[in-house]
């Protein structure tokens, strides 16, 4: 039994069950027991592994996104250039580096922010980026922003926050909820609550009994509050997370603990609980609030950006064994066994505004799963020579392949 185990049947035992978003905020933000307010989630020794995490590649081309994004927006200054959930601070750094080779004047004069929900998190941050010479500012929410165009990231953001989840009775949707059973074990339940059915997917009027339907109004609000701002003050965003293109039923909530599966009831406070994300909701609100939004493939982006150029580039220089290690990155990160497809990016720019890529690939498919990061297999992927080195990326100069 875990410590959030007992507070969390102590807290059902005074006022009855609880919703699954309830659920997902103690298990991830109680200030006690949390996840990542208490845990180190991250990397090899982690939990699980993120695309920063998995190739300084990832950081440099987000970087040029936005680098492009901030000149199709005219070249504001002063603007904002900011991650929200930045985790161990990895993406940040990584993009910094590259802004300082790609436009040193930019790196001076644009702000750079974090927002960040988890102290212990931002604490982790200000360690990884101790030593860059364009400290970022820390923002608890969005809101506290300064009033300026912004430039905002977010990978693997949107799972972490809380879904509802309805589930197909004999007298319809009803809200899904965790209670005790007498043996004093946590159980899914179906609640008294129910929902409007014009929220419901498509597919919900024939779904059987006991099937389950997501709704994430936390993240459309995260969403709104975002777009609402980009659209007062010009900027543009890409979100980056794994998830479906179009909403259909099926229960996407998932508990990782040490690299592998866990039961979502199991162990709550020390395992990751995440469900896929909506994207077609996700746009659905940006466009709500005057931006144009596009969804491709986590693969699409990255090979548009220019992901086998720059993994050219990188490799051209080394011995066959880093040649293979980059390879290998190339296939975790674009490969569709791998996060290539599973994963989406969804950007959000002013309306009419034209920053490549836009590429719609819309293959949503809800129930694919990835193994828990560290495990991924790519079998196949974008075909690459890195023995002959590919076109230079126009963006980045061979000094960036030190690593990090
Ligand atoms: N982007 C990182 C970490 C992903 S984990 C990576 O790719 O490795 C999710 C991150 O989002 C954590 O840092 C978590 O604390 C943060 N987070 C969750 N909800 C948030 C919110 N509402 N506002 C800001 N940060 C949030």
């Amino acid at each position: 039994m875990t410590a959030l185990k007992t507070k969390i049947s102590r807290l059902i035992e005074a006022s009855g069950p609880i919703g699954v978003a309830d659920y997902m905020m103690l298990c991830l933000f109680d200030p006690e027991h949390g996840y990542y307010t208490t845990r180190e989630p991250f990397g090899a020794e982690g939990d699980f592994t993120t695309a920063p995490e998995i190739s300084q590649m990832f950081g440099e081309l987000v970087a040029i996104w936005l680098y492009s994004a901030w000149k199709a927006c005219g070249g504001p200054l002063p603007a904002t250039l900011a991650e929200i959930g930045p985790g161990r601070g990895t993406l940040m750094k990584d993009m910094l580096r590259t802004f300082a080779r790609l436009d040193p004047q930019f790196a001076a004069g644009i702000g750079f922010a974090i927002i960040e929900a988890s102290p212990r998190l931002a604490e982790l941050q200000k360690q990884t980026l101790a030593g860059v010479p364009t400290r970022p500012e820390w923002f608890g929410h969005v809101d506290q922003l300064p009033d300026r165009p912004l430039f905002i990231v977010g990978n693997e953001l949107f799972d972490a926050l809380p879904v509802r989840q309805y589930v197909k009775s004999a007298d319809g949707w009803r809200e899904r909820v965790i209670g005790l059973q007498d043996d004093g074990s946590l159980a899914f339940m179906a609640g008294a609550g129910s929902v409007d059915a014009a929220l419901l997917p498509p597919d919900a009027t024939s779904a059987s009994e006991g099937s389950v339907v997501e709704l994430a109004p936390a993240r459309s609000a995260l969403m709104e509050a975002i777009a609402a701002r980009l659209e007062r003050d010009s900027g543009a965003g890409l979100f980056i997370d794994y998830g479906y293109e179009r909403p259909a039923v099926g229960d996407t909530l998932q508990a990782v603990r040490r690299h592998a599966y866990d039961h979502v009831l199991a162990h709550p406070g020390e395992a990751d609980l995440t469900a896929h994300v909506d994207f077609a909701a996700l746009a659905e609100a940006a466009r709500a609030n005057g931006l144009d939004a596009h969804v491709m493939t986590q693969g699409d982006f990255l090979l548009a950006m220019g992901l086998l150029e720059r993994a050219g580039r990188l490799g051209a220089s080394r011995d066959a064994a880093e040649q293979e290690r980059i390879r290998g990155e190339v296939d975790r990160l674009a490969s569709p066994e791998a996060m290539g497809t599973l994963f989406k990016a969804l950007t959000v720019v002013p309306k009419g505004a034209a920053i490549p890529p836009s590429v719609a690939d819309g293959t949503g498919d809800k129930m694919a799963r990835t193994a828990p990061g560290g495990t991924v297999r790519a079998t196949a992927g974008p075909r690459i020579d890195l023995a002959k080195p590919l076109p230079h990326h126009p963006a980045l100069s061979k000094s960036d392949s030190q690593g990090r």
